[in-house]
């Protein structure tokens, strides 16, 4: 149940080698828009060569094509994923997009690409997906019958784990086994690199909202997709120049300057994480507890070094729901997780509020279940105020019950 001592040496010192070289201690943040040329012709070689999905090239030439704090952010987390590559979007939504995107560039028939995934899902991916925003065939599929999912047009196989927000496990390495030569693209934003690394498993990018552990403190919004495909982080750094979903520079260095501690906060926050999962199980107001430690099935020990720092658990309606996540007071209620600080949140109605209804109920997200990210305050602090919150829930249930009850008389 912990980050292997080489992840917290590479979490400090990865993408840092170029600081040194610089004779600086911290990575210093280019915020220019635009590079000045000495040589129009190898400046020309450069752009197009950059807009073709080139890595580095002799001149950066304008920030839209290369920025050298962003290139330091994403070598950082390509070591930690074990990638020969990582591309920086705007945000783990911009990542998502442009993956979807890079299947077009990626074959050659010109059919509409045509994309497997797998239910639950973070709720505006499932937007993305069935909106047809971006002209994608899409089918759903449970993670057993990917197999039979599958078309001549199949481009990409997407699966979440652990998924948003029931916390479902999806074995990697049997969903790469179906899919075959088709790729796999595992959103691990819950299982942040120190605890999983899909590309151990045979998948073939690994996204994440940096948004979440890799920024870590709730000030960045950032989306990476780590690939050791030579050709799909090409097809991914094309579509970044062509669509312009850019990680700012700044969001770049907070991701990075975040990554030093990202064992110790994942680790700190996952062993609280368990002690606040027992003590829920046991609490009457509680109907169920969702958590990652508590996955008999075998690809929990195989793909993940330890539980992760979310919970979800089922208080049985909405109300319960509602009066536990108004009551909490060191506790934040907000979307969003990973961070330092402890959030709750309703899916139902929030991360998940734009997925259709039938989807929600066959998937779990009823309208009782609440989830929390904890952070690094301590297990007791945190467990006060949840059993304080749901003594509130419980008041609040008492009321809805006895003021539907009709008045005898
Ligand atoms: C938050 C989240 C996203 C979207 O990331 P943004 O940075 O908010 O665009 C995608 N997948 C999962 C699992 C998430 O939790």
């Amino acid at each position: 149940m912990s980050a292997s001592d080489d992840l917290y040496t590479t979490a400090v010192h990865a993408g840092r080698a170029s600081v040194h070289a610089l004779g600086k201690h911290a990575p210093p943040i280019d915020l220019s828009s635009t590079y000045p040329f000495d040589d129009m012709d190898a400046a020309a070689r450069s752009l197009t060569e950059l807009a073709h999905g080139a890595a580095t090239a002799k001149t950066p030439v304008y920030a839209r094509l290369h920025n050298p704090t962003v290139a330091r952010a994403e070598q950082a987390v390509a070591e930690l994923e074990g990638a020969t590559d990582t591309v920086a979007y705007a945000s783990g939504m911009a990542a998502v997009t442009a993956v979807l995107m890079a299947t077009r560039t990626l074959r050659d028939d010109n059919a509409t690409p045509h994309v497997v995934a797998v239910r639950p899902i973070y709720g505006t991916t499932d937007h993305l997906l069935t909106s047809n925003l971006l002209g994608i065939d899409v089918s759903w599929a449970a993670p057993n019958a990917i197999a039979e999912a599958m078309r001549p047009t199949t481009a990409l196989v997407m699966i979440e784990t652990p998924a948003n927000p029931t916390l479902d496990l999806v074995d990697i390495q049997a969903v790469t086994d179906q899919a075959g030569d088709v790729p796999v693209v595992v959103d691990s934003t819950f299982a942040p690199p120190v605890i999983q690394r899909p590309l151990e498993h045979g998948a073939t990018l690994s996204l994440h909202s940096a948004t979440k552990f890799l920024g870590g403190h709730g000030d960045v919004i950032g989306g990476v997709v780590s690939t050791s495909d030579a050709d799909w982080a090409a097809a991914l750094r094309h579509v970044r120049v062509a669509t312009g979903a850019l990680l700012h520079p700044h969001a770049a260095y907070l991701m990075h300057r975040s990554m030093p501690t990202l064992p110790a906060r994942v680790e700190r926050a996952q062993s609280t994480a368990t002690a606040l999962a027992d003590r829920l199980e046991a609490h009457p107001a509680v109907q169920a507890v969702h958590f990652p430690g508590y996955d008999t099935a075998p690809c929990y020990t195989r793909q993940m070094d330890g539980p992760g720092t979310l919970i979800s658990f089922e208080l049985g309606t909405y109300d319960a729901a509602r009066a536990t996540v108004e009551a909490v007071s060191l506790i934040t209620a907000a979307v969003s997780l990973g961070s330092t600080d402890t959030l709750i949140q309703h899916p139902a109605s929030l991360t998940h509020g734009v997925v259709s209804d039938d989807a929600k109920s066959d998937h779990g997200i009823t309208p009782g279940l609440v989830r929390l990210s904890v952070g690094l305050e301590s297990a007791d602090a945190l467990w006060a105020d949840l059993e304080q919150a749901l003594e509130a829930c419980a008041v609040a249930v008492y009321a809805v019950e006895n003021a539907a009850t009709p008045v005898q008389v």
